[in-house]
């Protein structure tokens, strides 16, 4: 008898071709467990091969041995390697459902604030009015004298800011570029200016040490505050709606004089007082007032020929009382859920 001819080393090729073909056949995963079970499993022909090494004649048992671990070998490689043939194919089997709906993709939106700067722009340019943009670095100069607010003066302390160096600071407002397209351009003017202002400011409720301001200006011959009120007006309107009404309630600005606040009917509880309007029923949307002349010498405009009026206001503001939102930080922070709402 030779070693080739061993009944056992016979049996063990057998059961592997058997094994292969087995695999190679399986359907799917449950078809391939079955062989996997009947070829490997613990009391399968292999292992009762292997269980009866020790009745071989010893010359052969290490054969046997090595013969029946190369076997096994090869039918696990085949085994996993069918197995990642038939795996995806159940996965897509599964999945298909012809009745389910698509999923939804993510869709980005215009921010609420940004909603808000695009509107009131748009409405001031059905009255003529074009966007004009200055830097959020500025000078001193332009930030606060140039408007006539002296650095003693208890408005600039209203407004302190960040000092870069000296002579420099973040913008408390958007009303240097008023006075930068002043000097760059010879009246009539209409501009609305959108942009960040800075201020040292807490983070609270109704204040954010960084906000979005618009400013206007209109300088003319022949401005006066009719012309100022119908524009204001008009914006009302235009913004908030018909039911909306408007006063002017006189006020100080160091670059305007007159000055005045601007509120407009609470629309929380529309005039009859509430938390949000502090029981008064109006809401103050905006500073304005007629340009002070000491801004107009200040750029080299005849204060005797050209008039004007300008305005500025907090979208992020408007934004809380178009959409009732009680806390501005709110509108600071990247929750997408909170401003998913409003796009
Ligand atoms: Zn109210």
């Amino acid at each position: 008898m030779t070693l080739s001819s061993s009944p056992l080393l016979e049996r063990i090729k057998e059961l592997e071709r058997e094994g292969l073909a087995a695999i190679k056949e399986a359907v799917d995963l449950d078809a391939l467990e079955q062989s996997r079970v009947r070829f490997l499993g613990r009391r399968g022909p292999l292992a009762s091969v292997m269980g009866s090494i020790s009745s071989a004649p010893p010359p052969e048992r290490p054969l046997v041995g090595k013969a029946a671990n190369a076997a096994k070998k090869a039918l696990a490689e085949a085994m996993e390697a069918r197995k990642a043939e038939l795996a995806p194919k159940r996965r897509r089997l599964a999945s298909v459902d012809g009745t389910l709906p698509g999923r939804k993709l993510w869709a980005g939106g215009i921010h609420p604030i940004t909603q808000v700067m695009d509107e009131i722009c748009g409405i001031f340019s059905e009255l003529g009015f074009t966007r004009a943009r200055g830097p959020e670095v500025e000078s001193v100069h332009y930030n606060f004298t140039a408007l006539n607010i002296p650095l003693d003066h208890p408005a600039a302390d209203m407004m302190d800011t960040f000092y870069l160096e000296d002579g420099v600071v973040l913008r408390t407002h958007t009303s240097p570029v008023q006075a930068r397209v002043m000097e760059a351009h010879k009246p009539p003017i209409r501009v609305v200016v959108p942009g960040l202002a800075y201020r040292r400011d807490s983070f609270d409720p109704g204040h954010a040490p960084c906000f979005e301001q618009i400013e206007g200006l209109a300088v003319d011959e022949g401005v006066d505050f009719v012309e100022f009120r119908a524009a204001i007006h008009h914006f009302v309107n235009a913004f908030f709606g018909p039911s909306v009404e408007c006063r002017f309630r006189p006020s100080f600005y160091p670059f305007t004089e007159p000055s005045a606040e601007v509120d407009v009917t609470c629309t929380v509880c529309a005039g009859s007082g509430c938390p949000t309007c502090k029981r008064t029923g109006w809401v103050t949307i905006m500073g304005s007032g007629m340009v002070d002349p000491a801004v107009f010498e200040q750029v080299g405009y005849d204060p005797e020929r050209w008039t004007g009026y300008a305005f500025g206001m907090g979208p992020a503001r408007i934004a809380m009382v178009r959409h009732g939102i009680p806390d501005m930080r709110l509108l600071y922070e990247a929750d997408v859920e909170f401003l998913g709402q409003f796009a």
